[in-house]
């Protein structure tokens, strides 16, 4: 980097500069006359401007590259932002001192005017139109930091959503089961509703997969979870809880209602015809089921190890059958 010229003598044009466009103020050049100009050469980390005091970086000619740990500045990406000529960088750690600044590099050979945060401060003070330019360029920062932030906010939604979801199945996953499950159960009880599950498991699967292999193993799996999801109210939910087990979540339901429900998705899944992938029909198959509902006094664990009792027994007692805890 070295010192070209001032900014009288370099043969820039004030008006083509961002922070000046449309300011009628002839003093504007007689205060910025004797400014720094800069050369830079491309790949220099430039302008560090925490070792250079706070300075209003304009890019004159060439390519700058700004980078900040925190987004400071609204750079765009979160991490680092190019500027274009006529651009500036560093206005947020003139105006705010506790801003920590960015480090530029040249992209290409560049013309930087610099200028010193009393000098701009003279100059906000004097000139309406450039304290103007300097609002609305600092709301495009705005915006662009809240864009960016809406954006990462969805971003980990997603991923956030994604991490409870069972790839198989579709259906919710322990994950889910064990963030959600305590506040269902305390939504339960403050309300005085009453809250059944049910936990089926397949009859005889690994026999199934033993005979017709491991990949119709999963068609079937995929599809019974789908009766079972389809028969389901919005505000029910359906959980992959093992390997071929499955635990339906049934807020605002007796145990009687949720007995009733556990019928209908063992006659579901015992009337449905399953085809592979490859649309071949597969043979029948059922499920055994056992059916709780929340006790006073009982946790997530408790209220699951009392339908698991009642499945244990439905599938001594013959399976392909419904009992109640
Ligand atoms: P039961 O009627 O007593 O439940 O007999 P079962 O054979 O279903 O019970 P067991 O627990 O002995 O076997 C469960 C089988 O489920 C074994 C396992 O290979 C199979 N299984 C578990 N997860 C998957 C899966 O994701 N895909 C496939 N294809 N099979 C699975
Ligand atoms: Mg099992
Ligand atoms: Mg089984």
């Amino acid at each position: 980097m070295e010192l070209l010229s001032t900014f009288a003598d370099s043969g820039y044009m004030i008006g083509e500069l961002q922070l000046f466009q449309d300011v009628a103020d002839s003093s504007l050049a007689r205060l910025l006359a004797g400014c720094p100009v800069l050369r830079v050469t491309a790949g220099e980390t430039v302008l560090d401007t925490s070792s250079s005091g706070a300075r209003l970086f304009i890019l004159l000619r060439g390519a700058l590259r700004a980078s900040h740990p925190d987004m400071q500045g609204g750079l765009a990406d979160g991490t680092s932002v190019q500027l274009l000529p006529g651009e500036c960088v560093g206005e947020l750690t003139v105006l705010d001192q506790q801003a920590q600044p960015a480090t530029i590099h040249a992209l290409q050979d560049s013309d930087v005017l610099a200028i010193e945060a009393a000098l701009l401060w003279q100059i906000i003070d004097q000139s309406n139109g450039v304290a103007r330019n300097l609002l609305r360029l600092l709301s495009f920062r705005v915006r662009a930091v809240n864009a960016q932030l809406r954006r990462r906010h969805r971003v980990g939604e997603f991923y956030r959503q994604l991490s409870e979801v069972d790839g198989l199945t579709g259906m919710q996953n322990r994950t889910w089961l064990e963030q959600n499950m305590p506040s269902l159960l305390e939504q339960a009880r403050m309300t005085g509703h009453p809250l059944s599950v049910i936990l089926l498991d397949i009859d005889h699967f690994k026999k199934f997969n033993d005979e017709y292999g491991h990949q119709a193993g999963d068609d079937v799996l995929r599809l019974a979870a789908k009766v079972v999801t389809d028969t389901l109210r919005p505000s029910d939910f359906g959980v992959r809880y093992g390997g071929e087990e499955l635990l339906v979540i049934l807020p605002n339901t007796h145990s009687k209602a949720g007995a009733g429900v556990a019928q209908r998705l063992c006659e579901s899944l015992r009337g449905t015809v399953f085809f592979s992938d490859m649309h071949k029909p597969l043979p029948h198959i059922t499920a055994s089921f056992g059916v709780a509902s929340l006790a006073p006094g009982q946790d997530a664990q408790a209220l699951i190890a009392s339908a698991d009792t009642a499945l244990y027994r439905a599938k001594h007692a013959g399976r392909n059958q419904v009992i109640l805890a």
